[in-house]
């Protein structure tokens, strides 16, 4: 776009003469330019040069352009995985990182337990279940805490006995960070509904039970992040003493 607001130069000669002439799939550079503007359903290049954007316009036009076409991109994506079922999509997804990094010190301990949070989150995490997946017959699915269920994200989250004292322990936690009674009691007895709020709380099918301030969804993520890793700890330590 600076060449484009150069009428006179010698680079605006040479790029005018290539968006004339270049075939769709050479390299030239106006070819590629082609190739974004389309891919970011931009103006044309030829649009573009008879209208040169000031530059303001240019860099605005151009962000809403990029985020609502990876925000189109990864919903798609989305919406046929279904391991990434309680991932929420930012809005505006560009510059914007999910409050699961928002609400991350810098810290490394801070991060090791955010990578943890989003291994969970993305159903990366290997729990029983995914790990028979990989090797089929040689592993069982089944929880190798409490033996009575397969060991799945809800299942280690949400209701597996061998971990009910540190989960009824962290959430009176999150009653504190809700401040109602009433939405708490909702919220934990829909499984759902609760396994929802612990992987991701900014997601939008929470939006109709309860609104949550900023300064909630980065408590409850905090929270979230500390609660998954006492239970990954004492899951390891389990299995590691049998
Ligand atoms: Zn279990």
């Amino acid at each position: 776009m600076n060449i484009a607001r150069l009428p006179e130069s010698v680079e605006y000669k040479i790029l005018r003469r290539q968006l004339l002439m270049a075939e769709q799939d050479s390299k030239t550079l106006a070819s590629n330019a082609r190739k974004i503007l389309e891919k970011y359903n931009l103006p044309t290049p030829k649009e573009l040069l008879e209208e040169v954007p000031t530059k303001d316009k240019w860099k605005k036009m151009f962000k809403k352009a990029s985020n609502d076409y990876w925000e189109n991109t990864w919903r798609q994506e989305l919406a046929t995985q279904s391991t990434m079922k309680y991932l929420q999509v930012q809005h505006p997804v560009v510059d914007n990182p999910h409050n699961l990094w928002k609400s991350t010190c810098p810290k490394q301990h801070e991060v090791q337990r955010a990578e943890i949070k989003a291994r969970l989150i993305t159903g990366t995490f290997i729990l029983q279940t995914n790990a028979m997946k990989f090797n089929k017959s040689e592993v069982s699915a089944t929880c190798k805490l409490c033996g009575s269920d397969d060991e799945t994200r809800e299942h280690l989250l949400g209701s597996c006995s061998a971990l009910s004292q540190i989960r009824e322990e962290n959430l009176t936690r999150l009653n504190v960070i809700l401040s109602n009674d009433n939405i708490f009691t909702t919220i934990t007895q829909d499984s759902g509904m609760l396994i929802q709020i612990i992987l991701d709380c900014t997601h939008s099918s929470l939006k109709d039970h309860v609104i949550l301030s900023r300064d909630q969804e980065t408590d409850i993520e905090r929270w979230s992040q500390a609660y998954c890793e006492r239970l990954i700890t004492h899951r390891a330590q389990i299995i590691s003493s049998k």
